[in-house]
């Protein structure tokens, strides 16, 4: 069995099927773009697969075990961790005190402030460990929210729309430090509107659209698929983010 495997996974609200039938699977050091245009479904996946929202149909598995419909929290104790396309820290918590409410997945053998030192420094927020969330510009309001993830010591990380509200400098840094998680061996999936950043971080794209699976391959032959480039007619989210 795959690292990570979702099988069949529909979720249905209402009359709108938002996760329709969706089976893929991803192994362990894999780095993977989810696209699709608005509403097609890419938050309801991370909602269902984080437990955040119970699956109508269909089965999550991850190293080995079925997490399908489990607590959100015991999920992350499994070593999978999500990020919300709007950052969700403690405002009135410092980033120091935001890091230390986490809960790690796994035991370690460093002291955990050592630990949490070391997150803090490898997102670049050092300086700003005794600030309120609250008062975090938005770049390190998202650096803070990778920080939270990492210290859960993920072994498979979920991220919705890290770029958005980003300008072009603080998403080139944001880029960087992913890169540099993920070869530090988590493996990542990543919702991304910003096609053309994504598409230089990624080796393999999903491209969701009505909540169904229509393209799973390199980013090159997902960017030129004639289903895919349909399903962006219309929406402005594919000019923007890929042929300006
Ligand atoms: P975006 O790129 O805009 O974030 P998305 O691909 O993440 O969109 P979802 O937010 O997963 O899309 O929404 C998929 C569909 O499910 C949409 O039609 C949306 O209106 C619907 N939907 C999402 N959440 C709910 C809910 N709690 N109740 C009813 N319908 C919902």
């Amino acid at each position: 069995m795959s690292f990570f495997q979702v099988q069949r996974l529909t979720k249905i609200y209402g009359k709108v099927k938002a996760v329709n039938d969706v089976s893929f699977s991803v192994e362990q050091g894999e780095f993977v773009g989810i696209i699709g245009p608005n509403g097609a479904g890419k938050t309801t996946l991370f909602h269902v697969i984080s437990g955040m929202q119970k699956a109508t149909s269909g089965t999550v598995h991850f190293k080995g075990k079925e997490i399908t419909g489990k607590a959100p929290h015991l999920i992350v104790r499994e070593g999978l961790t999500r990020t919300f396309q709007v950052p969700r820290p403690f405002q009135e918590l410092t980033v120091y005190e935001n890091l230390e409410i986490v809960h790690s997945s796994k035991p370690h053998a460093e002291e955990r402030s050592t630990r949490l030192d070391r997150i803090v420094e490898q997102v670049g927020l050092s300086k700003s460990v005794n600030q309120l969330a609250g008062n975090l510009p938005q770049g390190d309001l998202r650096r803070l929210e990778l920080a939270r993830a990492l210290a859960t010591s993920p072994d498979l990380l979920l991220l919705d729309e890290p770029f958005a509200g980003l300008n072009a400098g603080e998403i080139e840094g944001l880029a960087e430090l992913l890169l540099r998680m993920h070869k530090q061996g988590i493996t990542i999936i990543i919702i991304e509107h910003k096609l053309k950043e994504l598409m230089k971080m990624v080796k393999r794209v999903l491209a969701i659209q009505f909540g169904e699976l229509i393209a799973d391959d390199i980013p090159q032959h997902v960017v030129n698929n004639e289903r895919v480039l349909k399903a962006y007619l219309g929406d402005r989210s594919w000019d923007f983010a890929y042929n300006q």
